[in-house]
């Protein structure tokens, strides 16, 4: 599978699954975007794509809730195209209905879900001349209610129901969407529930018995499957279950066997 001579723009590249993603596109010859806030963490990003001989990618830092007119503009200006949308960049609270604070809520939305639809508008047009496509980093969490992460599964599964709506509305201009929904994958994103360099191991060690393939993901996983689905263009308004089969051991009765 080869990228060479693709525009990819990839948010929230600068840490966890977009991060190891952009090297693994890179690394396939894609020309690579990058955006997320953190100036620093991008930077590295972006210098380790260089190390590793790749094309010089191109640093956009941006919040995605701002700043999509600017973030697809510095990219069209810069590679005068866009092949592959990936909207990944996405953050994690706990809340319930009855745990419940309305802007925690307002920042799940309006990262999770706003940012990418309005992203995904601007693109259309870029992606139209490309016969490009959009792929959306959704979660099992759109799959599977977890109540005490109300607001993020709401996000992912409304994410869900954007990627297959927009496949619909675009597949007579030739673009594709589709969602990558991976289960656990161990990355910095869950430091917003307190898990950290101290509990880390612990937290995925008692997580990972409800993994059918006895462990948790890792980044190779989600960067394949991200792959995937942005170079098969047989796959369209797909949500692709990567979950080493998280779902199917909660809704089977499992035998001793
Ligand atoms: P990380 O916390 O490592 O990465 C999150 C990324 O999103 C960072 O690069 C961050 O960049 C970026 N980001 C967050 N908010 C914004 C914003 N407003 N504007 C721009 N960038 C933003 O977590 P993961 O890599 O794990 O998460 C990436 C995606 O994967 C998320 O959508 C998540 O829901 C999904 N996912 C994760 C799973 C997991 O188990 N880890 C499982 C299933 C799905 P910065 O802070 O620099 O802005």
């Amino acid at each position: 599978m080869s990228f060479a001579n693709k525009v990819i723009l990839i948010t929230g590249a600068s840490s966890g699954i977009g991060a190891h993603a952009a090297l693994h596109l890179a690394q396939k010859g894609a020309s690579v975007s990058l955006v997320g806030r953190n100036e620093k963490r991008l930077k590295a990003v972006a210098e380790e794509i260089i190390k590793a001989g790749c094309p010089t990618p191109l640093e956009i830092v941006a919040d995605v809730t701002k700043d999509a007119e600017r973030i697809i503009n510095e990219t069209i200006k810069h590679f005068g195209k866009l092949d592959v949308l990936v909207n990944n960049a996405g953050v994690l609270g706990a809340d319930s209905v009855v745990n419940f604070d309305v802007n925690e809520f307002d920042r799940i939305m309006s990262t999770n879900l706003r940012g990418i639809i309005v992203l995904s508008n601007l693109a259309i047009p870029h992606l139209e001349k490309t016969r490009g496509n959009i792929v959306n980093n959704s979660s099992i969490s759109g799959m599977r209610a977890l109540d005490s992460f109300m607001s993020y599964s709401i996000s992912k599964a409304a994410l869900d129901q954007f990627t297959k709506c927009a496949a619909l509305t675009l597949a007579p201009k030739n673009i594709r969407v589709n969602s990558l929904n991976a289960g656990i994958v161990k990355t910095p994103f869950f430091e917003a529930i307190g898990i950290n360099k101290s509990n880390e191991t612990q937290f995925y060690e008692e997580i990972k018995k409800d993994y059918l393939v006895g462990r948790v993901g890792e980044l190779s996983d989600t960067s394949s499957a991200i792959a995937y689905l942005a170079s098969e263009s047989f796959v369209n308004g797909t949500c692709l279950l990567v979950d080493g089969g998280r779902i199917t051991s909660g809704l089977e009765s499992r035998s001793s066997n």
